[in-house]
């Protein structure tokens, strides 16, 4: 008689136990009725237990699943020959939303007065699968990574000593054919630099610095270098930007990533038009635009430009805006996004968090500061 109050504690541990555990349980009877579904069991499949308990399991499982599921409880109820049960079996599970997920799931059987009770404990596998994704990704590109790099170096040094040559004999040359010749040689060599550069940055990023950069300082020093395409090709550039536009970054890779939304906007504009670089803070963000009056990007493009290799340029490499984005969002709060701009064009917008050094600046002594918007045309 004393054992009773034991019994009922120790069963109201298990009950607890099992209603409280990170893995789904659900018990069936031989009928294939639900008896039990407990709280990770609601969470994993989606459903409340008052839809299923007393219902038939089929109700949360999958057609052809339900069909063996019921096939294996009768041989089990009539043979009493295990042939899941006390086995771990790996299957794709459903959710209520219709969401297919991986999931383990072991059988147990208990007879209980006589009467069958088959239990499926369930483990969601989503996360151990995507994190199992990742490592696989991180070591592959790693090893593509470490095979890039071999394969640049090895490229780099003989192309150098092609392209070295080309110059000196451009130099020399009288004749006008062999002289184009030589010119198309040193114009490929640099072309194939610049890949072999892209490749190098695309698949060894390495870690960003962390120094106080100030963007318009940047947005300056870029478009006076790329000045002499802009003269070439007839494109009018305005620098303007509050000062200052601190960030906490890598100077090298930033002025990287300008430098590429910068020739992209230069190179969508082959008959001239107008680049405007503007940046502004706003609260603790920063933001760079880059603004052109160029080709715009089809529709159908916007979303595959940051997609790796893809380019609608005869001599594009189509590595720019994925290292780019790449950068940017290595940096704290940074975001890179493409947008049309109103009136034709396409309008590139880098936001960064602003350093946070340069908030602690009061808001006068920045203004005294400012010399106004700084223009500067190429
Ligand atoms: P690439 O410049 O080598 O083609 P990117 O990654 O820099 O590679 O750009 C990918 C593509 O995005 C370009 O080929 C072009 O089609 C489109 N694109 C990027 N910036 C602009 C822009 N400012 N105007 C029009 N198209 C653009
Ligand atoms: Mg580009």
């Amino acid at each position: 008689m004393s054992q009773r109050p034991e019994q009922e504690k120790e069963l109201a541990i298990l009950k607890s136990a099992v209603e409280n555990t990170n893995e789904g349980f659900v018990t069936i009877d031989a009928d294939h009725r639900v008896l039990f579904f407990n709280k990770a069991a609601e969470r994993i499949f989606g459903y409340r237990r008052e839809e299923v308990i007393g219902r038939d399991l089929d109700r949360i499982m999958a057609p052809s699943c339900s069909r063996n599921h019921r096939l294996a409880v009768r041989r089990y109820v009539e043979t009493r020959i295990p042939s899941r049960i006390g086995h771990d079996t790996e299957i794709t599970a459903t959710r209520k939303n219709g969401e297919p997920f991986p999931a383990n799931i072991s059988f147990s059987v208990s007879e209980v007065k006589g009467k069958l009770y088959f239990t499926g404990i369930i483990k969601d596998l989503t996360e151990t699968r995507s994190l199992e994704a990742q490592v696989s990704r991180a070591e592959r590109l790693a090893a593509l990574g470490q095979l890039v790099s071999e394969i640049t170096h090895e490229i780099k040094n003989p192309l150098m000593v092609i392209g070295g040559f080309a110059e000196q004999l451009i130099r020399r040359a009288s004749d006008e054919e062999i002289r184009e010749k030589l010119l198309i040689i040193s114009k490929e060599v640099g072309r194939l630099e610049q890949l072999l550069k892209e490749l190098r940055e695309f698949y060894t990023p390495g870690r960003p610095a962390k120094e106080s950069v100030d963007l318009a300082d940047l947005a300056r020093e870029v478009t006076l270098l790329l000045g002499d395409a802009c003269t070439r090709q007839g494109v009018q550039v305005t620098v303007s930007a509050d000062e200052p536009l601190r960030v906490r970054g890598d100077r090298h890779k930033l002025k990287q990533v300008l430098l590429n939304v910068i020739k992209n906007a230069i190179e969508a504009m082959p008959e001239g038009g107008a680049l405007a670089v503007y940046g502004l803070r706003s609260g603790d963000r920063v933001r760079v635009s880059v603004a052109d009056t160029g080709t715009g990007i089809a529709p159908e493009d916007l979303s595959r430009v940051f997609f790796p290799f893809f380019t609608t340029k005869r001599e594009g490499t189509g590595l720019g805006l994925t290292i780019s984005k790449g950068i940017v969002e290595d940096h704290e709060g940074g975001s890179l996004e493409l947008r049309p701009r109103e009136g034709g064009g396409t309008v590139c917008e880098i936001e960064l968090a602003a350093d946070p050094l340069s908030l602690e600046t009061p808001k006068s002594e920045q203004e005294s500061k400012q010399q106004g918007a700084r223009d500067g045309a190429c």
